[in-house]
C-alpha cells in the first residue's frame, strides 16, 4: 500500500521521459481511480503537449454528410437496426458549401465523416474531394470507413491527405462482440494500407465499454503506440437509447482523460482532439482533455437542419454549431494561454 504513491510517481515520470511502459504497469495506471494521480498524470501530459507539439490548439471542421450505415455496430446511434433515425444524404453541392463555409473561417482542414455508406461510390468520393482541393485547397481528412485498398488508393490519388478510422478497442474478442460481422484483423489491415499510401492516419477507442478492463485499455494505448498513428481520437462510451447498450453504465470524463493523458505522454507529438464526444458527455470535457495533452478541437460544420440526425449518441443534438463552439474555444483560450493554430496543423517533428 505505502508503495503505491511512489510507483505511481515512478512509472509517469518513466512515461513523461519517454520510456516504455509494460502493459502490467499501464493496467495499474488505468485501473486506479484517484484524483490524485489522475491530477498527476493530466499535469505531465500537458507538460508533454507543450514540449512536443506546443501551444497552438488545430481546428478541423467536420461535415456529416450522411448518417447511413451498413454496419451494426452495438454502441452507436447510427447502427443500421435503428429504425428510429432519420437518415439523410447531402449531395456534392451541399457538401461544397459547407466546406466552402469552412475554409471561409480561416479553417485549414475539413474532415468529411459519415457512416458507411456504399451509396457513394469512389467515384462519386473521388468528385467531391478533387472539387475541394480544386475549390478550396483545404487538407481534406476522411472518415468513411471500411473500404477495399482501391478505394483508399483513389482518394488518395485525388487529393486526400488524411484518413481517420478508430480502432474502438484492441481486444479481437471485445471488437467482434460489439461490432458484429467485423474484426479487429480487417481494421488494422485497412490502417496498415491507408498508412502504405502515404495517408496520415487517425485511430482511437472509446473508453468505459461494457466488458473492457484495465488491461485492454493498456493494449488500446500500447496498439495506439505501435501503429504509430498521426492522430489519436479517445473519447467516452456514452449508451445510447437506440442501441442493445442502452443500459450499460458509459464511460466517465475521469477515465477518459486518464486514457488520453497517458496516449499523450506514451505517444508524444501525435495530433490528439479534445472530442465532441467528451464536451458532450460533461460540461468541463473540452476543457479538461486540452489541459490533458488534447491539442485540436473539431468543430461541426454540418448543416443545422442535419447535424441533431448524425445521431452516434445521445447528447449530440446539443452538439454547439461549429460558429457558437468557435466563439467559446477563444475564451477557452485566453484562460489556458494557449492560441488557435496556423497552416495544417500536421504531425510535427520525427515519429
Ligand atoms: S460506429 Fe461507424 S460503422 Fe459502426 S454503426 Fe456507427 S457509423 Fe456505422
Amino acid at each position: 500500500m505505502s508503495e503505491t504513491p511512489d510507483r505511481i510517481g515512478r512509472l509517469i515520470d518513466a512515461a513523461h521521459r519517454g520510456e516504455d511502459l509494460s502493459r502490467e504497469d499501464l493496467a495499474f495506471l488505468l485501473s486506479l481511480s484517484d484524483e490524485a494521480s489522475l491530477g498527476a498524470l493530466e499535469t505531465a501530459a500537458n507538460s508533454a503537449r507543450r514540449e512536443y507539439v506546443g501551444d497552438a490548439v488545430h481546428l478541423r471542421g467536420i461535415v456529416e454528410f450522411s448518417n447511413f450505415c451498413r454496419q451494426n455496430c452495438l454502441y452507436c446511434g447510427l447502427r443500421r437496426d435503428n429504425r428510429d433515425v432519420v437518415r439523410y444524404r447531402m449531395d456534392e453541392d451541399a457538401v461544397l458549401a459547407a466546406v466552402h463555409g469552412i475554409r471561409d473561417k480561416g479553417i485549414g482542414t475539413v474532415v468529411l465523416q459519415s457512416g458507411e455508406d456504399p451509396a457513394y461510390t469512389r467515384g462519386d468520393l473521388c468528385r467531391i474531394v478533387g472539387r475541394i482541393k480544386d475549390e478550396t485547397g483545404l487538407i481534406v481528412t476522411l472518415s468513411v470507413g471500411e473500404r477495399p485498398r482501391e478505394d483508399y488508393r483513389a482518394f488518395r490519388e485525388a487529393g486526400a491527405d488524411r484518413y481517420l478510422l478508430k480502432h474502438e478497442t484492441a481486444s479481437p474478442d471485445l471488437y467482434r462482440r460489439l461490432r458484429p460481422g467485423c474484426t479487429l484483423e480487417d481494421r488494422l489491415r485497412c490502417l496498415k494500407d491507408l498508412r502504405d499510401l502515404g495517408y496520415e492516419v487517425g485511430t482511437g477507442n472509446m473508453v468505459g465499454l461494457p466488458g473492457q478492463t484495465p488491461e485492454i485499455l493498456a493494449e488500446d494505448l500500447l496498439l495506439m503506440r505501435s501503429l504509430d498513428a498521426d492522430m489519436l481520437g479517445i473519447g467516452p462510451f456514452i449508451p445510447h437509447p437506440g442501441t442493445p447498450l442502452a443500459d450499460e453504465p458509459g464511460g466517465d470524463l475521469a477515465g477518459t482523460l486518464r486514457v488520453l493523458a497517458l496516449a499523450r505522454l506514451l505517444t508524444r507529438n501525435t495530433n490528439i482532439p479534445a472530442t465532441t464526444a467528451l464536451g458532450t458527455l460533461h460540461p468541463e470535457g473540452r476543457i479538461r482533455a486540452l489541459r490533458a495533452g488534447a491539442n485540436v478541437v473539431m468543430p461541426d460544420f454540418t448543416p443545422e437542419s442535419l447535424r441533431a440526425r448524425y445521431d452516434i449518441y445521445p447528447g449530440k443534438a446539443a452538439v454547439p454549431d461549429g460558429d457558437v463552439l468557435l466563439a467559446r474555444l477563444r475564451e477557452d483560450l485566453i484562460l489556458l494561454g494557449r492560441q488557435i493554430g496556423k497552416g495544417p496543423g500536421g504531425r510535427s517533428g520525427p515519429r
